[in-house]
């Protein structure tokens, strides 16, 4: 069996930056799975593991404009520390969850105290960074209609 659309896809993956640091990876015995053709992968992961089969590897470098996108300096602003009701300390590091333009919740992180003046940045934390997937198949197995019908494994 081959890895194609509406097929339940078990991977495991290391996820290195551009400069080689280990962002993200699977454990050993906890693979990710995922339903293939569902775009609940990243789409050039989705199409760089299409037609593989178990034990197969390969490796993906996806560039931000494929992946989490492009830094939006728009989304790096300073706001009033007021405007942090209820939290006793800013500090960078932090981040915040806020409810975006169009209603979406969003990640907030601080980058910088200056004063009374807090420096945040709503971007992705991937935004910006190439994505080096080292990814292998280890499972394959048809999804059943409810998966298919839900857009996710069970
Ligand atoms: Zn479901």
């Amino acid at each position: 069996m081959n890895v194609d659309n509406n097929r339940v896809v078990s991977i495991t993956f290391t996820l290195t930056d551009g400069d080689g640091k280990t962002l993200d990876a699977t454990q050993s015995d906890k693979p990710l799975d995922y339903l293939h053709g569902a775009e609940t992968l990243l789409p050039a992961l989705e199409r760089a593991l299409e037609g593989k089969a178990v034990g197969e590897s390969c490796k993906v470098t996806i560039p931000p404009q494929e992946g989490f996108g492009e830094i939006n300096p728009e989304l790096i602003q300073n706001v009033p520390a007021a405007a942090f009701q209820g939290v006793d300390r800013i500090e960078p590091g932090m981040a915040f969850e806020a409810k975006g333009p169009s209603g979406e919740v969003e990640r907030v992180l601080v980058e910088a105290v200056e004063g009374d003046q807090v420096l945040i940045n709503a971007n992705h934390p991937l935004a910006g960074v190439t994505l080096n997937f080292d990814v292998t198949v280890v499972a394959i197995r048809e999804a059943d209609e409810a998966e298919i019908a839900h857009g996710h494994v069970h």
